[in-house]
């Protein structure tokens, strides 16, 4: 049985030469913000719309790579994501899951994970200040949140941030107009 994917999408704001992250409140890690596509959404609105809740900053994403105009209203080019990165979320979900297969018994996930998430497939953007700078995350999101240079993520940071994140931003940093 292979695992569950969930798929989202994050933005990578950086102004001043510093990227602004959110410490995850159940990862204890800070990420770029952002979260799932929800139905019906594209993958850079799920990641304009994450960036606000968590921030009260408005951004636009925009393409890493070069994009064709759209040709019509009804045949659009999208922005196109600067990394796609697969990871787990909570390897415990898949295992209760096989478990409960096996055993004929009712899936209960783990209770920091209760929509079931075992992967994310996330689509990670570069975006840009469409508004301005005051943080001001929506209720019942983290409020840990920070600006940091790559130097800050290099040194007294780096225990809290996951090495792919740091290669992320790395990436970010170097394609960010
Ligand atoms: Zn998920």
């Amino acid at each position: 049985m292979k695992p569950k994917i969930c798929l989202t999408a994050s933005a990578t704001l950086i102004h001043d030469g510093k990227v602004l992250l959110v410490k995850h409140k159940k990862l204890k890690q800070w990420l770029c913000p952002g979260g799932h596509i929800e139905g019906n959404e594209l993958p850079h609105q799920a990641a304009e719309r994450e960036f606000l809740e968590e921030t009260g900053i408005k951004v636009q994403v925009y393409s890493s790579l070069f994009q064709p105009r759209s040709i019509e209203n009804d045949d659009l080019f999208h922005p196109i994501p600067f990394v796609v990165n697969e990871h787990w979320v909570c390897r415990e979900n898949y295992d209760l899951r096989l478990n409960s297969f096996k055993n004929k018994s009712e899936f209960m996930p783990n209770l920091l994970w209760q929509k079931g998430c075992e992967k994310h497939l996330n689509f990670a953007y570069l975006a840009k200040l469409n508004g301005s700078l005051e943080i001001n995350p929506a209720e019942g999101e983290s409020t840990e949140i920070a600006w940091f240079s790559l130097e800050d993520l290099y040194g007294k940071y780096k225990a809290e941030l996951a090495s792919s994140i740091l290669k992320e931003i790395e990436l970010a940093f170097s394609l960010a107009k």
